[in-house]
């Protein structure tokens, strides 16, 4: 197994370390979490391995489908390989129904349906204030070419028919997830996570929020959520 090297970044959610290989990191999925800028703290008790089995089931089965990601395999409960490629400083989001900040910019309905769905993407910046972006911005400030735009556009939207077709199957609403691209000896490839901590995940019956909303909004029981949709998607292996 590759050993963890430096420690080259870490983020709300997880460590990066660098490995003896140039290509490749291991990500470290942490159970702190953090909302509102850093003004609420906690932590989610097995977070960071829900994320790390999650990510090791939405990443190949991406892959399956054609998608380029930095997966590589999964290396214990809390830690996976992963190609170590440059980050594109968007974040992209794709919105199937309005919910955050969707709903509170625009006054739209917690729930209503985006019919198309919606694609925002935003500046991945220093001090995380994460303005709104659009093409001509990225153009102008050579974020990323035009022919990688489109690219992670098109990704964007096949990564979201492929997630709410499978989440569907184990009783899940996508609502929201948000996406990053790395760049990977001249590709482009999905990176960072897919996750309840990067997601809107609502039970498709009870519309009840099974992922980050859970601690950002207080409505308890965020580590039982985080379990249930992984006990979910393990139950779908099994068929
Ligand atoms: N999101 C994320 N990281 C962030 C902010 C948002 O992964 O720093 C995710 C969030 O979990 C949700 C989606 O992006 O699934 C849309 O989030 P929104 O813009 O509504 O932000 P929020 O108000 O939820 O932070």
């Amino acid at each position: 197994m590759p050993e963890p090297g430096k420690l080259f970044s870490e983020g709300k959610g997880k460590r990066i370390y660098e490995t003896d290989d140039p290509d490749y990191a291991i990500v470290y999925f942490k159970d702190e979490a953090m909302a509102y800028h850093g003004l609420k703290r906690g932590r989610i008790l097995g977070k960071g391995e829900v994320n790390n089995a999650v990510c090791a089931h939405i990443y190949p089965l991406l892959e399956r489908n054609g998608i380029g990601t930095h997966f590589v395999e999964q290396l214990d409960r809390r830690q996976s390989l992963v190609r170590k490629c440059e980050m594109i400083p968007i974040a992209f989001k794709v919105r199937n129904r309005a919910a955050g900040s969707l709903s509170e910019r625009f006054g739209l309905p917690v729930g209503q349906k985006m019919e198309p769905c919606v694609l925002e993407m935003y500046y991945r910046d220093e001090d995380e204030t994460a303005p709104l972006l659009n093409a001509w911005h990225i153009r102008a400030m050579k974020l990323a070419t035009d022919e990688e735009l489109s690219e992670m556009e098109a990704v964007a939207m096949k990564v979201n028919s492929i997630l709410t077709a499978y989440l569907a199957e184990i009783g899940i609403d996508l609502i929201d997830f948000k996406l990053e691209f790395g760049r990977y000896h001249g590709k482009v490839i999905v990176a960072d996570e897919i996750s309840p901590d990067t997601a809107r995940f609502w039970d498709a019956k009870t519309h009840e929020p099974l992922d980050f909303d859970r601690f950002r909004r207080d409505l308890g029981n965020a580590a039982e959520a985080y379990q249930e949709v992984l006990h979910r998607m393990m139950g779908m292996d099994e068929q």
